[in-house]
């Protein structure tokens, strides 16, 4: 068995196994960037070794870890206990099956290879979030990731037809089947999407896929508050309008945008904030929504712009792509929040957020999906400034109230981790929060699988963050 745990899962698992230093400290954080060393990294090549590994830990009493990419900004993926990071990248075959339109692949591959394999056979996975060029299948499964795409086709959960993966104990299950329907016993397929790497390890999935949509066409327009533009995203879609994607950009954000990219998106108006928007379809579909949308947008405002190619899409696309690194200008730390309210309610908690500026911490900039109603609010602020650091902890705060009291959740995409803990009790009621835990125990009777999540209070602002950079930081 080994004199340590480490010793025995090296003489089970060898050189997959590593207790390097560098390499556990690459896996000690996350995208929330706070490092807890962990003290050995798995890196399988075999489904199995993830078996063995669990029972190990369970022997062992190890907490266990999944990760993807570590794109996840909620410390999701940070071992706060320590123990054993199963990094799942090397698990990463993708197999497309055009005729029964569903692509396979092991939890460990990157969204976008399987997208572009996908659309390599004229097939679509709509599911986008914006880190799809590093984010892997199985933490999206964890997260039910959302993203741009999410107001037409819905999100990761929509799209998943089966998981194979391993209990926390270590023992082998599947949920669902590779079939388009499943009211075959209890759901537990649906009860892992989103579960945040607590109650299993997802090791293979099967993505339900649609045709691809022909072309699409990009539409920004700019109007004078930020109130104006959500009620104009309102307006669009109850004309029956669906676009593909529906972005909403503050003024403050567009500001950034615009410091960045050193273009001036509305130049006739002072401090604009904008909507992005994008339809898409086959050639007759997408003229006939584009005579709808214009017709709506001449109602809304005087100032649009379309683009007619992929050049002109793109520059339209830079005030969405550029707004949130621009914001590092208003300062040096983020409290980054994706939380999502019913449609109707969007105007009032900008209009909150508005007060919250004026009264508390004034550099906080919202954008995001108008279209579900989930909308990123970043609150900037200096770290080594404490009353400026004081007032944006205060700010989150309310903010979180306003959200659940205006019938909304603190999380639309990104999911709870770490960063979020600490408004699960006002999200949820004492009870709804102890059957949460019964079910994680009944699942995890040794508490080995991503111990520290969700249920314990966790307070990121308390944190030294890691100076460092992940590929997607560098934009
Ligand atoms: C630039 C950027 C843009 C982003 N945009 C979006 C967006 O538009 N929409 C959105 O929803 N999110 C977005 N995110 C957040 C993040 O990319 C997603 O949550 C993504 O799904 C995480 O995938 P990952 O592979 O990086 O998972 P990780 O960060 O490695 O892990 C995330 C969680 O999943 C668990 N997990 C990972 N793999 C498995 C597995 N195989 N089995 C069980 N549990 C597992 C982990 O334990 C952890 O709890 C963004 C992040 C960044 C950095």
């Amino acid at each position: 068995m080994g004199n340590s745990p480490e010793e025995a899962l090296q003489n089970e698992l060898g050189s997959v196994v590593s207790t390097d230093p560098r390499v556990c400290y690459e896996h000690a954080f996350d995208g929330l960037k706070i490092a807890f060393t962990p003290q050995a990294v798995i890196m399988p090549t075999e489904r199995e070794q993830i078996g063995t590994t669990l029972k190990l830990a369970n022997q062992w009493k190890v907490p266990v870890t999944v990760r993807g990419a570590g794109s996840t900004l909620t410390g999701g993926a940070t071992p706060v206990k320590a123990g054993w990071v199963i990094n799942m990248t090397q698990l990463n075959n993708i197999h497309v099956d055009a005729e029964n339109q569903y692509a396979e692949a092991q939890a460990g591959a990157v969204l976008k290879d399987i997208q572009d394999k996908v659309e390599g056979v004229g097939l679509f996975y709509p599911p986008d979030p914006s880190s799809h060029k590093w984010c892997t299948i199985g933490g999206n499964i964890a997260c039910n990731a959302g993203g741009l795409r999410c107001v037409k086709y819905g999100v990761t959960r929509d799209y998943v037809l089966a998981l194979k993966g391993y209990l926390p104990t270590g023992e082998f299950v599947e949920w669902g089947r590779n079939v388009k329907k499943f009211a075959t016993g209890f759901n537990i397929r649906d009860l892992w999407i989103g579960s945040e790497g607590c109650l299993g390890v997802v090791t293979d999935v099967t993505l339900r896929l649609i045709e691809k949509p022909e072309a699409k066409l990009t539409f920004l327009a700019g109007f004078s508050d930020e109130e104006k533009a959500l009620k104009a995203s309102l307006e669009i879609l109850q004309s029956g309008i669906r676009p593909s994607i529906m972005e909403f950009i503050d003024a403050l954000s567009v500001q950034g945008a615009s410091l960045r990219t050193g273009y001036s998106f509305f130049p006739e108006i002072n401090s604009p904030a904008v909507l992005l928007i994008e339809i898409d379809g086959n050639s007759l579909q997408l003229e006939n929504e584009r005579l709808k949308l214009e017709n709506q947008l001449t109602k809304l405002t005087p100032y649009t712009q379309v683009a007619h190619n992929e050049q002109d899409a793109e520059k339209l696309w830079e005030v969405r792509r550029k707004c949130s690194g621009a914001m590092f200008r208003l300062g040096n730390s983020k409290l980054n929040e994706d939380v999502v309210v019913p449609l109707s309610k969007m105007v009032k908690l900008v209009s909150f957020i508005r007060d919250l500026r004026k009264r508390l911490h004034d550099t906080i900039a919202v954008f995001g999906h108008a279209g579900d109603g989930n909308l990123h609010v970043n609150i900037m602020y200096d770290r080594d400034n404490s009353t400026q650091s004081k007032n944006a902890e205060q700010a989150l705060e309310e903010l979180m109230h306003e959200v659940i009291r205006l019938g909304g959740a603190i999380s639309g995409e990104h999911g709870v981790g770490l960063a979020k803990s600490e408004f699960m009790d006002a999200q949820f009621s004492a009870t709804e929060l102890q059957l949460m835990q019964q079910i994680k125990r009944t699942f995890d009777p040794n508490g080995i699988l991503n111990p520290g999540k969700l249920f314990e209070v966790f307070k990121p602002w308390e944190y030294q963050k890691q100076d460092y950079q992940f590929p997607w930081d560098k934009k």
